[in-house]
């Protein structure tokens, strides 16, 4: 349970040997097609950001729903990392395993050709896919940033637990729910021990 023991203030891109994005095929293309034609829809997913988004409660109703702000691509890295992932996917498609199947690139992808205009096309037309983690996040006991100390229990309140992916203080540079499976075990042992 590394993971557990690191505060959001430590967070660095994955490491050498870590993915810091990955290409996936999706039927949801994420943007309307052309009625004529068939398409093969290639996703860059950057799963390894460093913005930190924001939660906040807008009135003291607990009924009402708060202000959330993903705050997506606000650092230089992800940036980068997000361009360069959709860079790789414009240098995959036209491979020579796709001859004759993958004719040419659709839309503003298509046309994009300097770094400058690829960013601007992941920027607007980039959106989150199901992932989302970190809302009261985790940090070290006595931090005053955070919301649950690394037994789980939120900070300044009695006997309240929270065991889900909001307790992730980063994105873990993958998928989430085999990091929950982690969060729910270690909930499991600290609850009976
Ligand atoms: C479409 C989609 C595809 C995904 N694909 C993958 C994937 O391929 N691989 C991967 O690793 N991750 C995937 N994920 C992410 C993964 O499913 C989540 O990270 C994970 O399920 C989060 O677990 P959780 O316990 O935090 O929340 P959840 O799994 O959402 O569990 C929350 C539970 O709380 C219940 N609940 C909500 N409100 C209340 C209430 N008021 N009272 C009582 N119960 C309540 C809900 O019914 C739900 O059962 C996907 C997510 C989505 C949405």
């Amino acid at each position: 349970m590394k993971l557990l023991l690191y505060s959001w203030r430590w967070r660095k891109a994955a490491g050498p040997k870590a993915a810091h994005w990955e290409i996936f095929s999706s039927v949801n293309p994420g943007v309307a097609l052309p009625a004529q034609g068939s398409f093969v829809s290639v996703l860059s997913v950057f799963i390894s950001p460093t913005s930190r988004g924001s939660v906040q409660i807008t009135t003291s109703d607990p009924f009402n729903a708060p202000t959330i702000n993903p705050n997506f691509l606000s650092t230089t890295f992800d940036t980068f990392a997000l361009r360069e992932a959709v860079k790789a996917v414009k240098r995959f498609m036209p491979a020579s395993a796709w001859a004759n199947r993958v004719i040419a690139p659709w839309g503003a992808l298509g046309t994009a050709a300097t770094d400058a205009q690829v960013e601007a096309y992941a920027r607007a037309s980039a959106e989150a896919i199901f992932h989302p983690v970190g809302t009261p996040s985790m940090s070290p006991f006595g931090a005053a940033c955070g919301v649950v100390d690394p037994d789980l229990k939120v900070k300044g309140v009695s006997n309240l637990r929270i065991v889900d992916a909001s307790d992730l203080p980063f994105a873990p540079d993958a998928h989430t729910q085999g990091p929950v499976y982690l969060v729910a075990e270690r909930a499991a042992t600290l609850i009976v021990s």
